[in-house]
This record gives C-alpha cells, structure tokens and sequence, in this order.
C-alpha cells in the first residue's frame, strides 16, 4: 500500500531514516488519510529520543510539548508536526498521562498502547502500513474496537470512553460488542476525568453525523456526565449543528444550565443553549419581529432556525431573515437619530438610552418615519410630556 504523504512530512520521515531511526505517521493523520478525510494535526512516531530529534531539526524553531512523554513540536512554515518517541506507558493515575512512559525501540510496542486498532496504525514508505491488530479492516468496515483487552483499556484511561463515543458519532462507526459493553462497565470511572476534558470532546460527540445512534445505544453513559437529558422523540442529526442538538437533549433551561455550569461549559454556550430552550415561536407579523431583533439582536435568526428545525415551524428562518435583508430599521445602530443628537436636544445620562429606545419602537411600529426631522420633532414631543 502506498500512501501520498505531503512534503514535507515526507521530509522529516526521511531526514530521521537517513539518520538510521525508524519514523512513521500514526495516529489521527493516517487514520484521516486512510479515511480519505481532511486531516488536521501531524502525528510522526519515532525511535529517535526528543534530543536527537532537535539536533536533527536544529535549524527549525521546536517546542517542548511535553518532552517528560517524548513528544516535541517541529514547527515548519507555522505547520506542527508533533514528533513522539516510541514508547510504552505505566499506569494512568490521574486519567490524563501516564505516570510513567519508557521509550522503546520497537513501533510493535508503541502501538500496543494506543487506544482503539483504527488509531493503531503506521505507515511509512519504506515500510508500508504497519497494522497488528486488523485496523485496516476495521477502518473499512467502519468499527471501533480496543487494542487488546477493553476493560483493562477503558479502566487504564477513562477518557478512552469518551474518545470511543467521539469516534463512533464523528466517524460513524459501529462500536464492537466487548468494547461495548467494557464502556459500560467502566462508565463510573468518568468521574475522575477532568470535565473540561469531557466537555471539549462532548461538542464534537454532538456535531458527528452518527450521533443520534451514538445517544440512543449507550444513553446511560450520557445520562451520567448529564442526568438532566432526556431522549429526545425524535432524530436529532438533521439539527446539524453542536448547540441544537445539546438544546434539544433538555426539559428546560435550568437543567440545561445546571448541567452545563457542572461541566464547566464556557458562558456563550450556556447562553445560546438556554436562550434556544426558552424561546418561543418566532412571531409572523414583520413590526413583531423587529421588536424582537431591537431586543435581541441577530440571536433572532439562530432562534429562528432552531424553532424551523426542531418543532418544524416552517419558514421561520427566512421570516427573519427577509426582514434583516430589507434594510429597514430593527436597532439603535439604524437610528436616524444618535446619542449625540439627543445629548444636543437637551437630555443626559440614562434619559438619552431611554429617548431612544422610545424613538426605536416609534419607528418600529411605524408611528414616525426614521428621518432625521421626524425623530428630532418627536423627541421635542416627549420633552413636553
Ligand atoms: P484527533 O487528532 O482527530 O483528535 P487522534 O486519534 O489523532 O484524533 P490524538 O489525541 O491527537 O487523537 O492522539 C494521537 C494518537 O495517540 C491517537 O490516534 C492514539 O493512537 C493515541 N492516543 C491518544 N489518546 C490516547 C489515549 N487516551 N489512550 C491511548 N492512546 C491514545
Ligand atoms: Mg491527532
């Protein structure tokens, strides 16, 4: 099997073979390239330790990434290639790193440790694809299984079972039964991952395509990082978007916002999240819709397309945006009228807010014209009042 490899990774394989190491690319990068999909970041293996690996590369800039675990980072044209030495690993007390790792000389052992036979692959082109334990065909019989036994697996490192639902939902892939079923039975391990870990991967387990089965077949597993969810009644991928579909998995905002807040979710998520439980159907008539989007701002239109996608409220979506599109006025920033102008008029401090967003809903309902004239002769109004 030959694979095209860029440049210059090609380059750094052969710069370390020439030096008489062995080198491949492991990992995510040929698991993408076998898949055919984008790839992403570089993974090169190695049996050259850290420092033979700077000296080699000396005239690149390399950062330490973590240097303790053989990984260093050659930076070329701004371009990581995260270069790691071959090794084993001890236990995983904290669920994060190995608390300790010996380097080896053999890609035999190196992959041995990696997580799930599709991501225990090594391909060079002298080589060609290293494959101990059938990744290949799993790859292309779409299956997620654990290198070597999984219960040991997903008790050495919970964080394997969140992987497993990352990779089965975003690569569609059917996980085989033994590892199955070892994921539920070491499910109450989660609890020593960090949640940020947890969250960050939940987002992509939420945007893959397979998602949907993924929720349905280990629900228990989900229902433990968030009791709060419930199954929805209905197929959540054709959401097509992370924060729908996590709006769509709660009974209200509180739960969504208790559940968030646990897993330590940054504020924008628990914002959009709750505000898409809480909304209620986008209203028809134009002048209703521009007070909404004074209120609101363009939130309107992500509101829009969850209510259109969800509870199927058709046509909603381009409701909104016909009226974003039409140039009409629906905020301050449209405003014939500015501050200074209101300022100039004799108001001050928090009555110029106030006069404007009176002058706002004015022109909004269609009371008065947004012309500078207009506005100027209702503010003298209110003046009088
Ligand atoms: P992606 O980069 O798309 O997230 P990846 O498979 O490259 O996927 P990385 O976290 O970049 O994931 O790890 C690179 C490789 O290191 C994996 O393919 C796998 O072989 C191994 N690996 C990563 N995390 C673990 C883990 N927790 N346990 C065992 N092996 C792991
Ligand atoms: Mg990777």
């Amino acid at each position: 099997m030959l694979i095209k490899l860029d440049n210059t990774t090609e380059y750094i394989l052969s710069v370390l073979e020439k030096a008489g190491f062995s080198a491949y690319i492991v990992g995510g990068l040929l698991r993408d390239l076998l898949l055919g999909n984008p790839t992403h970041d570089i993974d090169i293996a190695t049996n050259a330790l850290p420092g033979q690996v700077k000296e080699l590369f000396a005239e690149y800039p390399v950062i330490d990434t973590g240097i303790k675990h053989g990984t260093v980072t050659l930076l070329i044209e701004h371009i990581p290639y995260e270069i790691t030495t071959f090794r084993t690993e001890g236990i995983y007390s904290d669920n994060r790193r190995p608390d300790t790792v010996s380097f080896t000389d053999s890609i035999e052992q190196d992959l041995k440790r990696r997580d799930f036979t599709i991501n225990a692959l090594a391909y060079n082109n002298t080589s060609g694809l290293v494959d101990l334990f059938g990744g290949l065909d799993d790859l292309n019989n779409r299956v997620l299984r654990a290198v070597g036994e999984p219960k040991n697996r997903f008790s050495e490192d919970s964080l394997r079972i969140i992987r497993a639902l990352r990779f089965s939902s975003v690569l569609d892939l059917e996980i085989e039964p033994q590892t199955k079923s070892a994921m539920f039975g070491c499910s109450h391990l989660l609890r020593n991952i960090a949640v940020e870990r947890i969250f960050n991967e939940l987002i992509n387990i939420l945007g893959g395509v397979r998602f949907d089965r993924v929720l349905r077949e280990l629900f228990p597993i989900f229902s433990l990082i968030m009791p709060e969810i419930v199954l929805p009644s209905k197929d959540v991928t054709p959401l097509n978007n992370p924060f729908f579909i996590l709006s769509a998995l709660f009974k209200d905002e509180y739960d969504a916002r208790r559940a968030l807040h646990r897993l330590k979710a940054d504020n924008d998520t628990v914002k959009r999240v709750t505000m898409l439980i809480s909304s209620m159907a986008i209203p028809d008539e134009v002048v209703q819709i521009k007070l909404l989007l004074s209120r609101i701002g363009t939130a309107v239109l992500d509101i829009a397309l969850f209510r259109e996608l969800f509870y199927e409220e058709k046509g909603t979506y381009e409701r909104v945006r016909n009226v974003l599109e039409s140039g009409e006025c629906y905020s301050l920033g449209q405003l014939a009228l500015n501050g200074a102008d209101i300022v100039s008029l004799g108001f001050s401090g928090a009555e110029v807010g106030e006069v404007l967003k009176k002058l706002l809903d004015m022109v909004i309902s269609g009371n008065i014209e947004n012309k500078k004239e207009a506005l100027v002769n209702a503010v003298k109004s209110i003046d009088k009042n």
